[in-house]
């Protein structure tokens, strides 16, 4: 485990300009807000131990989610990922992406439940599917969330639905 931690590890570059614009890079604009603080708290987490991560995506929209679907990047029709909407977040390192083992994930994983356990978020983490997507962490039971009345508003924001009257 130590060592698995020290592999991916890298304290120059948490130091660096390019770690600082990886922290802007995602949309999250009107984003979930325990999405957007959960993406936070695991960055600033994996920081302290100087392991360099970013969210490299909250939302992704519909166009872009049809293009990853054609692309087979993601197995999820437009409308059927809670990128979407707001209620995903992808967290990869800053240097190797997605380029980690099963172990590396591993930490970030128990790291990123435990935190969600201190704060009572529910949160699924894609590292425990099947289709092993690792970096992806969204809302548990998003789908049902969207019938709530918050949720429209806040979709309404980016135009994806009109405001509750
Ligand atoms: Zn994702």
């Amino acid at each position: 485990m130590r060592n698995s931690l020290a592999s991916i590890a890298d304290r120059k570059f948490c130091e660096g300009v390019k770690y600082s614009d990886q922290q802007l890079r995602a949309d999250r604009r009107a984003a979930h807000p325990d999405i957007v603080g959960f993406g936070r708290l695991l960055v600033w987490r994996m920081r302290r131990l100087n392991v360099p991560m970013f969210e490299s995506t909250v939302w992704r929209t519909m166009d872009d989610q049809q293009a990853a679907y054609v692309l087979g990047h993601s197995k999820a029709k437009p409308g059927e990922s809670p990128h979407n909407f707001g209620m995903a977040v992808d967290v990869i390192h800053g240097v190797r992406g997605w380029d980690l083992s099963r172990a590396q994930w591993s930490i970030i994983g128990h790291v990123g439940k435990e935190l969600a356990a201190q704060r009572g978020l529910r949160l699924t983490w894609g590292g425990d599917w099947k289709f092993y997507d690792p970096a992806h962490w969204e809302l548990h039971g998003w789908r049902h969330r969207l019938e709530a009345t918050a949720e429209k508003e806040r979709l309404a924001l980016r135009g994806l639905l009109l405001p509750p009257t």
